[in-house]
């Protein structure tokens, strides 16, 4: 569902052969590669002197978990190299900021208000229907309006996207009444089931340590318990892996595991 999003999002660039061949880049399936074209950009480490990546791909296969094909197209499974966003040409970060707002900041009908915290949606109806015509906001202490002459989109991140919607209105009718906030829209999923997805790397080692603990979703659990116990039997190999390192730089490079569908 999330994926043309993503694919909206950012630019998969395509590595070099000799980054191919080192970091196990085998799994990049051009089809899936040519769907992502948004702002930022995505590229891979060409460090090629660097051995742990190769070394992680490498275990992963050796103990039964190759990547089963591209993450990106949301269906593969093991342990691969992630692409970082970084721009392949400036070798800096690709970030909102210099993807997406550099680009027009100069445009006379683009304003951008810092240091203002929204306190909610202002809510109306139009047709019969709820629409978010503005947002509510506190600046230097005083409380200001914008209304939108077209739509409002609300990006507020995890935890304050839901907060804001509740604030405005929009989640479960028992609990905003109990808050004296008027319900526009009667939704018990608004603010519920966040799971967090544990991700086991190289540089978490509270990850090997201890059993999973955390929430993982229903049909990982199993793949998460299988790869627990392959991170324990790793940690020997992950000690000689270390001892390498310590003659190296941190590897510019994400590795990955993943542990189901990506969509
Ligand atoms: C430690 C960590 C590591 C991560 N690593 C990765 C990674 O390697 N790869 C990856 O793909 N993802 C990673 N993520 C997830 C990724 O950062 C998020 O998915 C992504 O940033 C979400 O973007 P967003 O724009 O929805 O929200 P955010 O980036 O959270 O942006 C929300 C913005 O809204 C602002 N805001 C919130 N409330 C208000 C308010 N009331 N008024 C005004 N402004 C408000 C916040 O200040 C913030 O700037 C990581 C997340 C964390 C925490």
């Amino acid at each position: 569902m999330l994926s043309r999003y993503f694919q909206k999002s950012c630019t998969l660039n395509k590595p070099p052969v000799a980054v191919v061949e080192h970091l196990s880049l085998a799994y990049i399936d051009e089809e899936t590669s040519a769907k992502f074209k948004g702002p930022i950009q995505a590229s891979f480490s060409e460090d090629i002197g660097n051995p742990l990546p190769k070394a992680w791909v490498e275990t992963f296969g050796e103990l039964g978990y190759p990547v089963s094909g591209d993450p990106f197209s949301g269906e593969a499974v093991g342990g691969y190299i992630n692409a970082m966003n970084i721009h392949p040409t400036t070798k800096q970060r690709s970030h909102s900021g210099s993807a997406y707002y550099e680009p027009v900041q100069s445009r006379k009908n683009l304003q951008v208000i810092t240091s203002a915290s929204v306190e909610k949606l202002v809510l109306g109806r139009q047709d019969g229907q709820i629409v978010a015509q503005g947002v509510s906001y506190v600046k230097d202490g005083q409380t200001q309006t914008v209304l939108a002459a077209k739509e409002v989109i609300l990006a507020a991140g995890v935890f304050n996207t839901p907060k804001l919607l509740e604030l405005s209105g929009i989640g479960s009718a028992s609990l905003l009444e109990s808050l004296n906030i008027p319900v526009y829209i009667d939704n018990e999923n608004v603010g519920e089931n966040c799971k967090i997805i544990q991700t086991p790397d190289l540089v978490s080692r509270s990850t090997m340590a201890s059993k999973p603990s955390m929430i993982w979703p229903d049909r990982t659990w199993l793949l998460s318990v299988q790869l627990w116990k392959t991170m324990q039997r790793i940690r020997a190999v992950r000690l000689r892996l270390v001892a390498t390192s310590l003659a190296v730089s941190y590897p510019w490079s994400t590795f990955s595991l993943q542990m189901g569908r990506m969509t």
